[in-house]
């Protein structure tokens, strides 16, 4: 099968088990929203979720963000992974948002990735949950599904990024990010299971690979 028609095929799936998949970290604006997505680097959105009300409610704008004392971010995210070197992060961030772009978000990929801590992934989640721009952002869930069903061989993200804007349309690559993110939660544990049981795999992955994983398990 083809990799557009294989992706047309996965779209339909995911599109019938997640119809509408919501952002899964909490926010109420641009900012917001990018101080949670810098923050759920090696950290679940669960636990971001946690800490992001008391620190929205000392900072929830660039300016009383870059006024907060690194300790006092820290003090709110502390149970967060790499927590020290995000608040420096944070408060750098805001800090270059007053001074570079007027206190606002720049709703423009390059600017993001200019941004202290700001990664292409993170703009990318950005550019599209808060601006509704078109992106797919890649994280490593995104890369082994991707490799799993056939539609990508690259050996890193930026490749992966590249295959998967290629095989589904541009007016779904918002909600298909989200929508495989879900379904890599929900459907894939650790190595060893039957491959032939997944609604994509099943299908979709390489013989060679599901004789592989039935070999594991
Ligand atoms: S077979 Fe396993 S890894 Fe592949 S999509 Fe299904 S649950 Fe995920």
């Amino acid at each position: 099968m083809k990799r557009r028609d294989k992706a047309a095929r996965i779209g339909e799936i995911l599109d019938e088990l997640y119809p509408e998949p919501p952002i899964p970290l909490d926010h109420v604006d641009p900012f917001t929203l990018l101080v949670s997505v810098m923050l759920s680097a090696q950290t679940t959105d669960k636990k971001v979720n946690e800490v992001t009300p008391a620190l929205f409610a000392d900072a929830s704008d660039p300016k009383s963000m870059a006024a907060l004392p690194v300790e006092k971010i820290l003090g709110h995210i502390r149970t967060v992974g790499l927590a020290p070197t995000k608040a420096r992060n944070l408060k750098k961030m805001a800090q270059q948002l007053l001074d570079d772009h007027g206190g606002e978000v720049p709703a423009d990929i390059d600017l993001l990735e200019g941004l202290p801590g700001v990664g292409h992934k993170t703009a990318s989640v950005v550019m599209c949950q808060a601006f509704g721009k078109p992106a797919f952002p890649v994280d490593t869930h995104i890369h082994r599904l991707a490799a799993r069903w056939g539609l990508s061989d690259g050996n890193n993200v930026t490749r992966t990024e590249a295959d998967l804007k290629k095989v589904f349309p541009e007016d779904t690559w918002i909600r298909r990010h989200l929508q495989i993110i879900y379904f890599g939660r929900e459907h894939c544990p650790a190595r060893g299971h039957d491959l032939r049981q997944c609604p994509i795999c099943s299908w979709a992955a390489s013989k060679k690979r599901i004789a592989e994983e039935s070999r594991r398990r």
